[in-house]
């Protein structure tokens, strides 16, 4: 690189170019999981549209990689790479809503968060992450699985529109009526297509939920997960919710006897009417002794930053993941085996329902496949310390390899370890083909190939 060109990209960036001599570079490279250790050729703060255009132009005529970074929460660290341009959209995060149109507009690299602080205001939601801190950016672009999946679909399918920036530098609009290839692409395709500066949403009324986690006996738990399976198949789509694998941490509403013990939780999430919410969660209290909740009306905004204190941002990571058609007797089997042996409080394993609402969409209708699955089952190893990194990893190796051959060939995108990329065809099942085209069509170069990558 010659100093002219750094230069030239220090004038042209009206955010920040952090370079590795730069004060602060060890800062600006870090992402969420901390076992990712990645050295960028550089890390541009884009604050707007045209530096995101300037970052994508300065990558192309160095013949370097873009790694794009929202909420920075990728598991495999695709928000940053050796020797990339990491443009990081941190500093994107404005929100407009239109509560009358029932649309939100987000730049590129808000997060769960924000969107929901600024819809709850006027009682609306889309479907979101569990977790605030993660961004609107990846998930969305994967798939989007949340509380509301089962009623209004994936956020992907909430996607109305979306501004993309494309390997060559240009701005195109992407939606049902423009672009429309490049907006089919983004819906489920991941990163792979550009850089999506702003994403329109649909919104719907949900201010107030009725729900919170419930703790049974792990030896309830295969009386739990066989319930869920046949409860979910036709349970009203205002309900949303999935058992997980938890070591109760320190809090109130837990035994303290019982803190740090491991067992099955089930995190409920009534969007319907709110007095009908104690109702809807009557077969939770009756399918088996609890042993600890908190359950009650709570905002939706409240459920969904309830679990950011587990997750705190410098754990290590290592996740794997499955659609599941049928959650069989013999899955349940291999849940049970692995489950109770969830090593740290960090860790989980979430089984999500995605039907309802994510099956009315056609498997074609966007990129994201897999419309016939019930269940996106998530292996989240999540530990402090790096010492421990063996034995985690391992329990999650283990686990997968238990419940993988029960399961479908592909899974969720955005739950896949850097390991998984060869399950790529798999993920998209009969929308490959058709990905691979308009990946050739918008990034022949695979300059956006930091990410579960589509090769052109
Ligand atoms: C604690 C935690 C909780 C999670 N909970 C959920 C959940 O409830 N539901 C769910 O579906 N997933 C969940 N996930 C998975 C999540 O969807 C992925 O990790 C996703 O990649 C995160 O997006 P991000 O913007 O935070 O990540 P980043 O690391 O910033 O980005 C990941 C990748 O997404 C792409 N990308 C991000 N933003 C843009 C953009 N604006 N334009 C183009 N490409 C972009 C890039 O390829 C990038 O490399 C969770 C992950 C974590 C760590």
């Amino acid at each position: 690189m010659t100093t002219a060109s750094v230069d030239r990209l220090r004038d042209r960036i009206q955010g920040e170019v952090v370079m590795p001599n730069d004060q602060g570079y060890d800062d600006a490279r870090r992402v969420y999981n901390a076992m990712i250790d990645r050295r960028p050729h550089v890390v541009i703060r884009c604050v707007g549209t045209e530096d995101v255009v300037t970052a994508v132009e300065y990558a192309r005529a160095n013949l370097l990689p873009v790694a794009v970074r929202g909420g920075a929460h990728s598991v495999p660290g695709f928000g940053t790479a050796d020797d990339a341009v990491v443009v990081d959209l941190a500093g994107m995060r404005q929100m407009a809503v239109d509560p009358e149109a029932r649309l939100a507009r987000a730049k590129g690299g808000t997060t769960w968060g924000v969107f929901n602080e600024a819809t709850s205001r006027h009682g609306l939601a889309t479907t979101g992450g569990v977790i605030s801190t993660t961004g609107v950016g990846g998930l969305t672009l994967g798939g989007g699985i949340g509380y509301l999946a089962r009623g209004v679909g994936l956020s992907c399918d909430n996607l109305s529109s979306a501004e993309v920036v494309t390997a060559d530098g240009r701005i195109l609009q992407a939606s049902e009526s423009e672009n429309e290839d490049l907006f089919w692409a983004i819906r489920g395709g991941g990163g792979n297509f550009g850089v999506v500066t702003e994403f329109e949403f649909r919104l719907h009324p949900v201010a107030e939920i009725y729900g919170g986690p419930i703790f049974y006996e792990l030896e309830d738990a295969g009386t739990v997960l066989r319930f869920y399976r046949d409860f979910i198949k036709d349970a009203p789509e205002s309900f949303g919710g999935f058992p997980a694998w938890q070591i109760a941490p320190p809090l109130p509403f837990i035994p303290e006897e019982r803190h740090g013990e491991p067992f099955l939780a089930f995190v409920t999430c009534w969007a319907g009417p709110l007095d009908e919410g104690e109702k809807a969660l009557e077969p939770f209290r009756e399918v088996a002794p609890i042993v600890a909740e908190h359950v009650g009306p709570m905002p939706y905004t409240a459920l969904n930053s309830a679990f950011d204190a587990l997750v705190p941002a410098g754990l290590q990571h290592y996740w794997k993941a499955n659609f599941v058609a049928e959650l069989t007797d013999e899955a349940i089997e291999a849940h049970l085996t692995h489950g109770p042996q969830v090593p740290v409080v960090n860790s989980t394993v979430h089984i999500y329902p995605i039907n309802g609402a994510c099956h009315r969409v056609a498997a074609d209708a966007t990129a994201f496949a897999y419309r016939d699955a019930n269940f996106a089952t998530v292996i989240a190893g999540m530990w402090p310390d790096p010492a421990e990194n063996e034995a985690n990893t391992k329990w999650v190796r283990d686990y997968y390899e238990a419940t993988a051959p029960l399961s479908e060939e592909g899974g969720y995108i955005n739950f896949m370890a850097a390991d998984d990329q060869d399950r790529i065809r798999a993920n998209y099942k009969g929308n490959y083909d058709r990905l691979v085209e308009i990946k050739r069509r918008y990034d022949p170069e695979n300059v956006f190939r930091v990410n579960q990558n589509i090769k052109p």
